[in-house]
């Protein structure tokens, strides 16, 4: 089989923040940042903690996941403004029952140099159906394609891989691809190690990944992730919980967690210009 590396840098490890998502409150953890400065604020804490790449959702002004444009413009010019050279990555999954057009535009005005592509529908929670429909997805990847912005494609369960690598070969996504590889939501693949090994060796060669575990197998993929080779995505997105029952004190205490893991293992958090090359952003900022 291919390297489980796959194009990942083995000295440098890119670290992903997810800092808000579209699901904790802060009845689950008062420390979750949902509000524009908020949101903000715990970026500039990640990438002095060593995150290379800023994951983004937005809420409304009642903290519900949103896909506002107000509230990403907003977001995204306080991060900026400030220089921070940290990369945006935004969602395109921020809000259930938010229109294809709600979902395409703050990703086409504000042209990160990331966005998600969720490959596939899913139950999820097993609340809400998780739509992402053939046609979307087309659209959705012909509008990447058109803005410059590079999908990150998040894979939920072995069926959505393989939806990539159809759009891969109809040219929908372009190669060098990135995935997110993300294990442990309720509809989803569970958050082991096996499954986890599973679809690493079933990525196409020319590709970067990257891994998280959400609930109780989090920390074991956060060790495996390392061990392969993969890049990491921590945050109160998929975590509230630092450990069992120990609630975390804030997002760049989980990034600085894999910073120590990653030394220990000969791993370095990439810069977001390390990070730049790794991933194939082509350097633009
Ligand atoms: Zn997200």
């Amino acid at each position: 089989m291919f390297d489980t590396s796959r194009k990942n840098s083995k000295e440098k490890v890119v670290i992903t923040a997810a800092v808000v998502g579209a699901i904790p409150s802060k009845n689950d953890n008062p420390n979750l940042p949902t509000q524009p400065k908020e949101i903000a604020e715990a970026v500039f804490k990640c990438y002095e903690a060593g995150a290379a790449v800023a994951h983004i959702h937005v809420r409304d002004d009642n903290d519900a996941g949103s896909m506002s444009i107000e509230k990403f413009t907003e977001t995204v010019n306080i991060i900026r403004d400030a220089k921070c050279p940290i990369i945006l990555n935004l969602t395109t999954s921020g809000a259930v029952g938010a229109t294809e057009a709600d979902r395409l535009r703050p990703f086409s005005e504000l042209l990160p140099e990331i966005a998600t592509f969720d490959a596939g529908t899913m139950n999820w929670m097993h609340k809400v159906v998780f739509e992402n429909s053939p046609s979307f997805l087309e659209k959705l990847g012909q509008t990447t394609i058109e803005k410059g912005v590079k999908p990150e494609i998040e894979i939920f369960d072995m069926g959505m891989l393989n939806n990539a690598k159809y759009y891969i070969k109809k040219g929908i996504l372009q190669e060098p691809c990135i995935f997110q590889i993300c294990l442990g939501a309720p509809g989803g693949m569970d958050a082991t190690v096996d499954n986890l090994l599973f679809v690493v060796d079933h990525l196409p060669e020319n590709c970067t990944w990257g891994t998280f575990g959400i609930g109780k197998g989090a920390n074991e993929i956060l060790l495996a992730g390392l061990a392969l080779g993969g890049n990491i995505r921590v945050g109160f997105e998929d975590n509230v919980f630092y450990n069992k029952g120990v609630l975390a004190e804030s997002n760049a205490q989980f990034v600085s967690r894999v910073v120590r893991i990653a030394a220990e293992v000969g791993r370095a958090p990439a810069t977001p210009d390390e990070a730049r090359e790794i991933l194939g952003l082509g350097g633009k900022k």
